[in-house]
């Protein structure tokens, strides 16, 4: 894995998108997605000039962050499904939360944070069983009851639509959140993924997720229990 090399493809590919879009590109936060990888890939990103890292295994990451002190600036986003007897962990351990998809985990976030802590919402955009997040008509009230939590911030929306070679075949997705958080007032936007990062860039991500095109291939093994 050459991660420098990786690291100026996929910035080339978010640049490149940001042009077509009429973007600007510092409107866009590259979050490296370090899941399964050891804390040594956060520290050589980290060196690269990566600040912003994507967990998703809460105790996975627990025990790497024992070796990830001396980065003063990383910012860790934890982008898996966040069961409630989680909460108390993960408010400590990260800086922003992606996945809040229900008043309960809001709330036990609010109260387990010692700082004001980001966080932005899950939304279901498909009807595959498999995907956590809130569905769009539940967002109105859960927007709310994030704004009555005094440590939380909201942060934006999130999205993962189904997976599929064809990029094309998330846009619908990604054009749909944005139009949520124009409804909503969520300006953030986190979508985008390795292989649709473009169509995400060009339909209005704030943040895209990135692990296999900067860090390679997961094992198979990285099917954990968050
Ligand atoms: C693993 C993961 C990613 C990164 O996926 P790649 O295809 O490896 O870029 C992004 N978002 C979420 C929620 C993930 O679980």
């Amino acid at each position: 894995m050459d991660l420098r090399r990786n690291l100026e493809a996929v910035n080339e590919r978010i640049a490149r998108a940001a042009a077509r879009a009429g973007r600007n590109r510092e409107g866009i936060v590259l979050l490296a997605v370090s899941k399964v990888f050891p804390a040594s890939a956060i520290r050589e990103a980290y060196a690269l000039g990566l600040r912003e890292f994507g967990e998703n295994y809460v105790q996975e990451f627990e025990a790497k962050n024992l070796e990830l002190s001396g980065l003063p600036e990383a910012r860790y986003h934890y982008i898996g499904h966040l069961q409630s007897n989680k909460a108390k962990l993960a408010a400590e351990l990260f800086h922003v939360i992606q996945t809040v998809d229900s008043e309960k985990v809001a709330r036990r976030l609010d109260s387990f944070a010692a700082r004001p802590l980001d966080v932005m919402l899950e939304v279901k955009l498909s009807a595959e069983s498999s995907k956590s997040g809130a569905v769009p008509e539940d967002l109105p009230k859960l927007v709310e009851a994030v704004r009555q939590c005094p440590r939380l911030r909201l942060a934006g929306l999130m999205t993962i639509p189904p997976w599929s070679e064809d990029a094309e075949l998330s846009r619908p997705y990604f054009r749909r959140l944005h139009g949520l958080s124009e409804a909503l007032g969520v300006p953030g936007l986190s979508m985008g993924m390795s292989h649709d990062l473009e169509v995400a860039v060009e339909e209005g991500a704030t943040c895209v997720r990135v692990g296999t095109a900067l860090f390679g291939r997961r094992k198979p093994a990285a099917a954990a229990t968050p």
